[in-house]
C-alpha cells in the first residue's frame, strides 16, 4: 500500500481547501441558520472538475482515482457536510453507477452532462416504509409497450429539489422479492413527477433533502439501468461507492473538529493556563487525532482496493462505520472542549455535531454495518466478485 500522496493529489487538496476557505467558510453559518442550499456553488464545483472526479475524461469527468475522490470529500466536508453529501449522491451514488451499469447511449445522454456538472444526479432508494430493509420498498414499475409506468414515493432523498436526473428503484416483479427490483433513470421534467423538501432537519441544514413522488410517470424502456431484476445488485454496488465518499467526508469532519478545538485550546485559559495544558482536554484532542488517523487509513485502504477494481464491500463498510462514529464522537468532544461557547452557533462545533449524526444513519446505519462486520468475521457473509467493479480509468 502506498501511503504517499502524489503531487497532483496534494495540489487537488490545496485547490479544494482554498475553494472551501473562500466560497464556503465565510457564509456557511448563515446558510445553515437559514436552511439555505446555494445552487450557485454547483457550477463552481464543476469548474474545478469536482462533479466528476472518478469519471473518465471521455465521459466528461476528471479521470482521477478513488483516493483523489476521498481527498475532495475530506476537504468539502471540512467546510460543511452538505457539499460533500452533494458529491456523494451526484458522483458516488449516481454517476459512478451509470459508469458501471449504463449502456453507451445512457452514458452519453446522462453521465456526460452529470460529470461536467451541467446536470445534477440523485439517488432514490429509501421510502417511508423502507430504509435499511430495501426489499420492503413499495414503488412499482409496470411495463407498458415501450415504457414502464412508475408509481411510488421516496423519502429522505438528498438533492430532491435540485437534481435533474434520479436513479429510482422500483419493483418490476414483486414475487421475486429483492430479485424483482429494477433501477431506472428518471428525469425531473417528466409528467407525474414532483418533489418536496423536508423542513426542520437536525443537521445538514444547508443541504436539500426531501420526498419524491411518482404518479403514473412514463419511463422509456431504454431508461432501465442494467437488466430487469438487477436493481438490488445495482443499489448495493452504488452504496459501495457512496459509503466510501461518506467515510472520506467523516475524515474531513474530524479535521474540522480538531482545527476548531486546537485553536480554542490555545485561546482559552482557565486556572492560569491555556486549556490545552489540562490533561483531560488533551485526552479529547488525542482521541480526535487517533480517530482521524485510523479513519483515514481505513478510507485509503478501501480506495486502493477500488483503484485495483477489487471487491471492497467489507472494507468500505468498515471504513464508513468507523469514520462516521469517530466523527460523531469528535464533534461531541469538540463542543466539550469549547465549554458553553461550543453550545452556541458563535463557534462552528455545534453545527459539526448536528451534521455528524446523519452520516451515522444514511448509507447503512451504524447497526447495519456492525452486523455486516460481525457476519464477515463469523463466516455468515461472503461477497461474490461483482462483474462491474471496474476502476474508473479502465473504461477509458
Ligand atoms: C440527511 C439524510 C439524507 C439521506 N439521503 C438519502 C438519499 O439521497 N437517497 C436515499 O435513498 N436515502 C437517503 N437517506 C435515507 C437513509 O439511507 C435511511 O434513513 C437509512 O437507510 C436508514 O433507514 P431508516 O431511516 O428507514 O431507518 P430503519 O431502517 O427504519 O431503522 C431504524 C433503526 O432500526 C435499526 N435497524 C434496522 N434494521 C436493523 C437490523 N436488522 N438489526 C439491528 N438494527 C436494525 C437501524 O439501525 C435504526 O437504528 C438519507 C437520510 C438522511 C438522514
Amino acid at each position: 500500500m502506498n501511503f504517499h500522496f502524489t503531487e497532483e493529489q496534494q495540489l487537488l487538496r490545496d485547490t479544494v481547501r482554498s475553494f472551501v476557505d473562500k466560497e464556503i467558510m465565510p457564509f456557511i453559518a448563515e446558510w445553515d441558520r437559514q436552511g439555505k442550499f446555494d445552487p450557485e456553488l454547483i457550477p463552481k464545483l464543476a469548474d474545478l472538475g469536482l462533479m466528476g472526479v472518478c469519471i473518465p475524461e471521455k465521459y466528461g469527468g476528471s479521470g482521477m482515482d478513488y483516493n483523489s475522490l476521498a481527498i475532495v470529500c475530506e476537504e468539502l466536508e471540512r467546510g460543511d457536510t452538505a457539499f460533500r453529501t452533494a458529491v456523494s449522491v451526484h458522483t458516488g451514488l449516481n454517476s459512478m453507477t451509470l459508469l458501471q451499469w449504463g449502456t453507451e447511449a445512457q452514458k452519453q445522454k446522462y453521465l456526460v452532462p452529470q460529470a461536467k456538472g451541467e446536470k445534477i444526479g440523485a439517488f432514490g432508494l429509501t421510502e417511508p416504509g423502507a430504509g435499511s430493509d430495501v426489499a420492503a420498498i413499495q414503488s412499482t414499475a409496470v411495463r407498458d409497450g415501450d415504457y414502464y409506468i412508475l408509481n411510488g414515493q421516496k423519502t429522505w432523498i438528498s438533492l430532491c429539489d435540485s437534481a435533474d436526473h434520479f436513479l429510482v428503484f422500483a419493483y418490476t416483479d414483486k414475487s421475486k422479492k429483492h430479485h424483482g427490483i429494477s433501477a431506472f433513470i428518471v428525469e425531473r421534467t417528466w409528467d407525474g413527477f414532483s418533489s418536496k423538501a423536508i423542513k426542520g432537519k437536525h443537521g445538514i441544514r444547508s443541504g436539500n433533502t426531501g420526498e419524491l413522488f411518482f404518479e403514473d410517470v412514463k419511463v422509456p424502456a431504454e431508461n432501465l439501468l442494467g437488466e430487469e431484476g438487477e436493481g438490488f445488485k445495482i443499489a448495493m454496488s452504488a452504496l459501495d461507492n457512496g459509503r466510501f465518499t461518506v467515510a472520506a467526508g467523516a475524515v474531513g469532519q474530524i479535521m474540522a473538529c480538531l482545527e476548531a478545538s486546537v485553536n480554542y485550546c490555545h485561546e482559552r485559559e482557565t486556572f492560569g493556563k491555556p486549556i490545552g495544558k489540562h490533561q483531560l482536554v488533551q485526552q479529547m484532542i488525542a482521541n480526535m487525532e487517533a480517530g482521524l488517523q485510523m479513519s483515514r487509513l481505513l478510507v485509503y485502504r478501501a480506495g486502493e482496493l477500488k483503484n485495483e477494481g477489487k471487491r471492497n464491500t467489507r472494507e468500505t463498510s468498515l471504513a464508513k462505520w468507523q469514520a462516521c462514529d469517530f466523527a460523531n464522537k469528535a464533534a461531541d468532544d469538540a463542543i466539550q472542549v469549547h465549554g458553553a461557547y461550543g453550545y452556541s452557533d458563535e463557534y462552528p462545533v455545534e453545527r459539526y455535531l448536528r451534521n455528524s449524526k446523519a452520516p451515522v444513519i444514511y448509507e447503512g446505519t451504524r447497526e447495519i454495518h456492525t452486523i455486516m462486520q460481525a457476519e464477515y468475521v463469523l463466516g455468515y457473509r461472503q461477497d461474490k466478485p461483482l462483474n462491474k467493479m471496474l476502476p474508473a480509468w479502465e473504461n477509458e
